[in-house]
């Protein structure tokens, strides 16, 4: 569905360039979900903010369905480390505000509203502001504004680091069923091995500065979070962390 065909990134110019990411080519298959994985500062952010096109490839050229992408078309669901929820307005506007500013938006689409509301048990609190939620409530809205967008693509930057240890598995768990109910194409940035192991059905390590995919690892232990107990879970985790830590593999 998207693919990074020999994507360069430098920010900045002359001697200041910092090379963010090297030549990466990399296809995420519709209908997947893909994590990047990786030391910080290795690129994976940057990866996200180019698929979002919030920044312009060096060099290469970013497809989806085989030609170059055009930000403006193709529905982006962007989910950022801080949730991206503005402060003054209620939980309802917030959810609300992507598929506004899409024009996605009509009177029409207040079942899928609710469905998606009722799923991340956010019914009680649609008045309130953000400053009244926890974390994993804030992190329900943002994930509540980017389904109802419907999107080709989700982007999320570690989105469930912030999160304690049990509200993070449960939101892992919330995220899941909505992802298998909404099959949403999905670009995840994070730095928990388990985390990708549970969510991602194909893997990307990166490494380096600049970064560079080292490897791609297909995950048949996605989607399921009692696979978390096997011991074919742990053998892959200790792998992927031997390929994060020993960089190019
Ligand atoms: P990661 O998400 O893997 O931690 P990033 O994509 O955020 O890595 O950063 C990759 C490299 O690019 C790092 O060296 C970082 O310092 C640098 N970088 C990221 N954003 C900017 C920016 N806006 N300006 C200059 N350098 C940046």
């Amino acid at each position: 569905m998207l693919c990074f065909s020999g994507v360069s990134v430098d920010y900045g110019t002359g001697t200041d360039a910092v090379h963010a990411i090297a030549d990466t080519s990399l296809c995420v298959e519709r209908g997947m979900v893909l994590a990047l994985i990786g030391a910080s500062g290795c690129g994976k952010s940057t990866m996200l903010r180019v698929a979002a096109g919030l920044v312009r490839p060096t060099a290469g050229t970013l497809y989806a369905d085989g030609v170059p992408v055009n930000p403006h078309i193709l529905r982006i669901g962007f989910l950022p480390q801080n949730y991206g929820l503005l402060a003054w307005k209620t939980v309802r506007e917030n959810i609300l505000l992507g598929a506004q500013i899409k024009g996605m938006w009509n009177p029409g689409r207040m079942n899928a509203f609710d469905e998606i509301v009722s799923d991340l048990g956010l019914s009680g609190l649609l008045t309130r502001y953000p400053s009244e939620l926890s974390g994993g409530q804030q992190q329900r809205v943002g994930l509540a504004r980017a389904f109802l967008l419907a999107p080709d693509l989700l982007l999320m930057d570690e989105p469930f680091s912030a999160l304690d240890a049990i509200t993070r598995e449960s939101m892992q768990e919330i995220f899941l069923s909505l992802w298998k109910k909404h099959a949403v194409t999905t670009m995840l940035v994070t730095h928990y091995v388990e985390e990708a192991l549970m969510l991602a059905g194909r893997i990307a390590v990166m490494t380096g500065t600049p970064g560079r995919i080292a490897e791609i690892i297909d995950n048949p232990l996605a989607g399921d979070l009692t696979h978390r107990c096997m011991p074919e879970f742990f053998a892959m985790g200790q792998e992927l962390r031997a390929k994060i830590a020993g960089g190019i593999v």
